[in-house]
């Protein structure tokens, strides 16, 4: 099939730039702050709540709007609305080349990020790829029947390539998440394993995982290895 029909869904944290470094901590803080304030958890629950949701759910969010009723904007404005504030170089590592090493992969590339819009959009534009994905799909916009159901839950998968309007086939999906690269390989899309921002690194990987087609440590590293993907 050619090339020119693939349509490439990228994830953002860990993906395109290195989350475990500064964001993540900052945001697992604002996180437990939140579920603290509005559970009355102290904070080692809280703490150990939010993993577990994350961990069961593929976002902390999922668990809370299921369990506890938190609205979705609530959270996105208590929990991301640092990165509105000061520089956000101070949160985001820029990669040089980003830019460049998206633009060689042949074919449309979307964003499809468990993250908050506003947070996704600013995070973006530092990496200076406001214009390198032609859609944004973020977490407030994946709702299927009513639900919140991100990554990796196949419905959201299924309904995002509908939308996109691409064919399972055509459709790969580039994350540092093995559970969504499992979800996307199980309705027949290709995969991705961008291994380079994950901690601990996992450099020793003597069997790659069945449902990953290609792993790579970086996006630049993909723009030279992706024809090893036809
Ligand atoms: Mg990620």
């Amino acid at each position: 099939m050619p090339q020119s029909d693939w349509v490439w869904f990228f994830d953002l944290d860990n993906t395109l730039h290195d989350a475990s470094a500064r964001i993540f901590r900052k945001l697992d803080g604002t996180i437990t702050a939140f579920m603290c304030e509005r559970l009355g958890l102290d904070a080692a629950s809280a703490d150990a709540l939010r993993v577990d949701y994350w961990q069961r759910y593929g976002a902390t969010l999922s668990g809370l709007v299921r369990h506890h009723g938190i609205k979705v904007e609530h959270y996105v404005s208590a929990t991301h609305a640092f990165i509105h504030e000061g520089a956000v170089s101070d949160w985001v590592m820029v990669t040089r080349g980003l830019a460049r090493a998206l633009a060689v992969l042949p074919g449309r590339k979307i964003l499809l990020t468990n993250a908050p819009a506003p947070y996704a959009l600013r995070v973006l534009a530092a990496l200076a790829l406001s214009r390198a994905f032609e859609r944004v799909i973020a977490i407030e916009a994946m709702h299927v029947h009513g639900a919140l159901r991100p990554k990796p839950s196949r419905t959201l998968l299924r309904v995002a390539a509908a939308d996109v309007g691409v064919r399972a086939r055509n459709a790969i999906l580039v994350e540092d998440s093995l559970a969504n690269l499992k979800a996307a390989r199980a309705i027949g899309w290709r995969t991705v394993f961008v291994s380079g921002f994950l901690r601990p690194s996992p450099k020793v990987r003597i069997y790659r995982p069945s449902f990953v087609d290609l792993q790579v440590k970086s996006v630049a590293q993909l723009a030279l290895r992706y024809r090893g993907l036809s």
